[in-house]
């Protein structure tokens, strides 16, 4: 479904992507785990095309959407506006039937009796599953995830994390950055370890976990887990 072939990417002197090639199939459920600045939002990025890379090739069949850290709502339409917007104005989509879309979409992501609120009269947990449903409303093949559960308070990240856990199990193929180790470990098929612009790790989540065998992922994990 993906194939990344040797990219390289640099901002300036530095290389944040240093000839990192990694293949994605369909279905699978793959998250990024790294160190602040070793180039996974990059990677995420460059696989929507808001990068453009330096070398390399990067090939993708079929549509891709992605889901931010900010979930970057628009703040004067209300959830369900928010939703049918880009069916409307990029699919053409008749309004009566965009509507249709977002309310299954909303029932999806438990948010149904929010479809007249605001972004601010929200929380966070719920303006990342509206985020959620917005991105699916384009009927994407790919959903991307950067970090979507760090900017949320503790107790509001499960509610996130069971909406992609349910589209995981729907087989959709999903990456994802995040620092929730648990998740990751439950609903990956695999686990990709980003370290200074490299893939350091590309691992079954079990062995990932329980025996890392290389020094800079036991020292993220020690970190990040104690
Ligand atoms: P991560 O998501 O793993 O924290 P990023 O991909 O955001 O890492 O960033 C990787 C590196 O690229 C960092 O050193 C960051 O400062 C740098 N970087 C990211 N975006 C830009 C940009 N637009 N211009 C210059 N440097 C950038
Ligand atoms: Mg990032």
């Amino acid at each position: 479904m993906i194939k990344i072939s040797n990219v390289t990417k640099r901002f300036g002197k530095l290389s944040v992507l240093n000839d990192i090639s990694l293949d994605v199939n369909q279905g699978e459920v793959i998250s990024i785990i790294g160190p602040s600045g070793s180039g996974k939002s990059t990677l995420l990025r460059c696989l929507v095309n808001l990068e453009e890379i330096d070398q390399g090739l990067i090939e993708v069949q079929g549509k891709t959407g992605m889901v931010f850290q900010s979930f970057n709502l628009f703040p004067h339409k209300t959830v369900l506006e928010n939703i049918i917007e880009a069916p409307i104005i990029v699919k053409k989509m008749k309004r009566e039937d965009a509507i249709i879309l977002a309310e299954e979409l909303l029932i999806k992501v438990d948010l149904l009796d929010k479809k007249d609120s605001y972004p601010s009269q929200i929380s966070g947990g719920q303006k990342q599953r509206v985020a959620i449903a917005r991105a699916l409303a384009m009927k994407p093949e790919i959903l991307l995830f950067d970090e979507p559960t760090s900017a949320l308070d503790p107790e509001l990240v499960g509610e996130v994390l069971s909406v992609i856990k349910e589209l995981a199990k729907d087989k959709m193929t999903l990456l994802i950055v995040t620092h929730e180790m648990g998740f990751a470990r439950e609903v990956s098929d695999r686990v990709i370890f980003m370290d200074q612009g490299k893939i350091v790790a590309d691992s079954d989540p079990e062995e990932f976990f329980t025996n890392p065998n290389n020094v800079r992922i036991r020292l993220f994990l020690n970190k990040i887990l104690k």
